[in-house]
């Protein structure tokens, strides 16, 4: 091949063509080095004829410079490459950036040389030098990671290098994982696992595709299921993918996946370490004969890498709106993952409890096949579920847990048994005004309110991430100590417990506290540990936690969820309270669960009471058919954005007149966004909900390709959206 046509790494170059220095050996997929103008792209090989561009004479083409040292991307994930960005309107250089995910693994194998402290001390203290001792203790990395992590120059690690405080080692980039061995600790399985799983384990014999929905209630041991394909592929010398949703959950599936398998698996998430991320990508590209990587364990992001033998795909918790990216590519990857089945021929299992509507759909049309795990493992019963109508039993004025729930939460203590208060609001309050002039916080860059957090005496915005301390008196008016919250946040019910019950140990959990996968895997071995009495916690303690003596879960606000215009919203809530329900009385202790709700007529309220899944799905899946929503039809979203207010409106206005007439593709909007402003950005929005079979992504490309618009707008276009706002 002396001609080639290279997909470069920058949407903005386009498709470029060149040629090959005699004696250099080119195959499609390759990532090569090529000069441009003065600069160099990177670049992967692609098929000429799949990859329109322009024609440029044989005389003017420039040879590349360097095949780089990596196994060719192999065409299955090039048709994803392609799939993907043509499904989700996007560029496919985006796409095939999350693919060459790391930089440092494109140049090779290489050692590096990394660092660690000795125990000396340096001849002049200083307080930057006293910070790196404290903040390196345990710590080994190359001197860039080590100075972001003690949060010091790099110049001031290299003088404690040459103090003999700091002292190198030199690394292999390349040093394999322990291997993971099939027949470490296999389980005795229940009857109906044993059946699940060895359908299973004929999927992964098969070599094809085959999409899987795995439903099982809470408890009944999906993981343990899931991991005999797992084995079975790793005795065939395959790989296998599992996705997990959360980075909080990957400590006890780590544990469990290392009990089982004698050896961790290989992670990939977007923390870690740019040595870590060169590692594991080398390792996933190898296949696992030459010692590359049998397991990874990663957040969506880890769909994407070049995996040298892939053999299955497992997401877990599959209903997890986490799956969906919001920015730049605006994939899902529970879908994506079912594509990259397809290419690869592998087959792909969605696991949960309750999953999403679009997947039960697909199973009870033929199109996924769907295994069942009724019943918990072990003999543990499914909790008792009980409303709690806030509109005859409210609780007092500036409490939110109404007596039953007081009064069942002192019982477990008294039993020494755990609650689980769960409120989907970070914080102490959603909202804080001054009460002597009716001030609210706002944040500058966003509509939204401020949520006071008490624990850190910040106010911050949950949209931006912008913080700031709280005032002593209202910015406003000036009057001191006039601040009031309005509304339950998971710290003020914490708050409450506290005050209700003084002697009880209460951990709050959500993203604010377990952010790091240290804190989360302390405080699930607290709560193991029975060092907790109450857990008040968001979303994040809907899934994965295992805790025996957990037997009574409280849901302070069911309705919370129901607000706003999201379409999923009752499948959302139903999915959240159906999760947190199924913490409660996982072990020998039998689990209750009290709603709290205004609602109790509620349909998606009634359904979880009674416990009868199957009506609230088909009530959602009629209501979906009415709205023509997904599964049935679709939608998308046309995000209009600029820093500027006019600008943004007039070129929304723009986008609204240039709409195509079509029968079977309807276009709602422009429309100020929900949130109408975010990061700064005034924010404009149009629907469009296209009938199932309409060529809805051609008529949006050719609706927005030619419109020119100022250089300060950015439009986002998002395929199947989950947020609207
Ligand atoms: P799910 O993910 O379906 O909610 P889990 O996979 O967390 O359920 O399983 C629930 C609990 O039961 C876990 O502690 C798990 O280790 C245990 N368990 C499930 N199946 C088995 C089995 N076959 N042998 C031993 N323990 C099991
Ligand atoms: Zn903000």
């Amino acid at each position: 091949m002396r001609r080639i046509r290279l997909l470069v790494l920058n949407a903005a170059l386009g498709v470029l063509d060149y040629r090959v220095p005699d004696g250099m050996a080119v195959e499609h997929g390759n990532v090569v080095v090529a000069p441009l103008g003065p600069r160099q792209v990177t670049g992967i090989v692609w098929e000429e004829e799949r990859l329109p561009g322009a024609e440029v004479p044989e005389e003017k083409l420039r040879p590349i410079l360097s095949v780089l040292p990596v196994a060719p991307i192999r065409s299955e994930l090039r048709r994803l490459i392609e799939w993907t960005a043509d499904y989700y309107c996007a560029p496919m250089s985006s796409v095939a950036r999350m693919v060459l995910a790391s930089g440092g693994a494109l140049k090779g194998g290489v050692s590096v040389t990394e660092y660690r402290l000795t125990g000396e001390q340096p001849d002049r203290m200083t307080p930057q030098r006293q910070q790196a001792l404290e903040k390196l203790e345990g710590a080994q990395g190359t001197i860039r990671e080590l100075a972001a992590l003690a949060g010091v120059s790099e110049g001031v690690l290299r003088g404690l290098v040459n103090q003999g405080v700091l002292e190198p080692e030199e690394v292999d980039a390349d040093r394999p994982y322990p291997r993971a061995l099939p027949d470490h600790a296999e389980p005795v399985l229940s009857a109906d696992q044993k059946q699940v799983a060895d359908e299973l384990v004929e999927a992964v014999e098969a070599e094809d595709f085959a999409p899987i929905l795995l439903d099982g209630v809470t408890g009944s041991g999906k993981t343990e299921t899931y991991f005999e394909p797992v084995a079975s592929a790793i005795r065939a010398g395959r790989q296998v993918l599992v996705l997990l949703p959360e980075i909080a959950l990957t400590e006890n599936f780590l544990r469990r996946f290392e009990d089982r398998f004698g050896a961790p698996p290989v992670l990939w998430h977007s923390s870690l370490k740019s040595s870590e991320r060169r590692r594991a990508w080398r390792a996933i590209a190898r296949a696992p004969e030459d010692g590359g990587a049998q397991v990874v364990v990663g957040a969506r992001s880890a769909l994407f890498l070049p995996y040298a033998n892939l053999g299955l795909i497992v997401v877990d918790e599959a209903h997890e709106i986490s799956f969906k990216q919001d920015d730049g590519v605006r994939y899902n990857a529970r879908d994506v993952a079912v594509m990259r089945g397809h290419f690869e021929r592998i087959p792909v299992v969605l696991a949960s409890a309750t999953p999403a509507l679009e997947s039960l759909h697909m199973a009870e049309t033929g199109t996924y096949r769907k295994l069942n795990l009724p019943s918990r493992f072990g003999g543990a019963t499914l909790p008792t579920i009980r409303l709690i109508d806030l509109t005859q039993e409210p609780p007092e004025r500036g409490r939110w847990l109404a007596p039953s729930l007081a009064r069942e939460l002192f019982a477990r203590m008294e039993r020494k048994e755990q609650t689980l208060l769960f409120l989907n609001r970070r914080g102490y309050a959603p909202l804080t005004l001054c009460r002597n002039c009716g001030y609210r916080f706002q944040c500058k860059q966003c509509s939204a309110w401020l949520v006071e957090h008490r624990f850190s005496h910040r106010l911050a915005c949950h949209h931006c991430g912008h913080e700031e301390p709280t005032p002593e008196a209202c910015p406003e008016c000036g009057e001191p100590d006039s601040l009031v919250p309005c509304g339950p946040g998971v710290e003020r019910v914490a708050d409450e417990v506290r005050e209700i019950a003084p002697e009880a140990r209460i951990a709050v959990a959500t993203s604010d506290t377990l952010n790091t996968p240290a804190r989360a895997a302390e405080f699930v071995a607290m709560a193991e540990a029975g060092a907790i009495d109450v857990i008040v916690g968001t979303q994040l303690v809907t899934k994965g936690f295992h805790f025996p003596d957990l037997t009574l879960v409280g849901v302070v606000d069911a309705d919370l969820g129901l607000e706003g215009g999201d379409l999923r919203a009752a499948e959302r809530v139903y999915q959240q309270i159906a999760q947190v329900a199924g913490r409660a009385g996982r072990a020998s202790k039998p689990g209750e669960v009290l709603i709290q709700t205004r609602h109790p007529e509620a349909p998606v309220i009634a359904a979880l009471a009674e416990g009868d899944r199957d009506a609230f799905y088909a009530a959602e899946l009629d209501a979906r058919r009415d709205a023509n929503a997904p599964p049935f039809g679709r939608w998308a979203a046309i995000i209009v954005s600029s820093e500027d207010e006019k600008e943004a409106r007039l070129s929304a206005a723009r986008i609204g007149d240039a709409r195509p007439r079509l029968d079977d593709i309807m276009i709602l909007g422009p429309a100020p966004a929900p949130l109408a402003q975010l990061r700064g950005r005034y924010r404009y929005r149009l629907l469009i909900n296209a009938k199932r079979t309409a060529a809805l992504q051609d008529a949006i490309r050719d609706w927005l390709g030619p419109l020119e618009l100022p250089r300060g707008v950015r439009v986002g276009i998002d395929i199947d959206p989950y947020s609207f706002v």
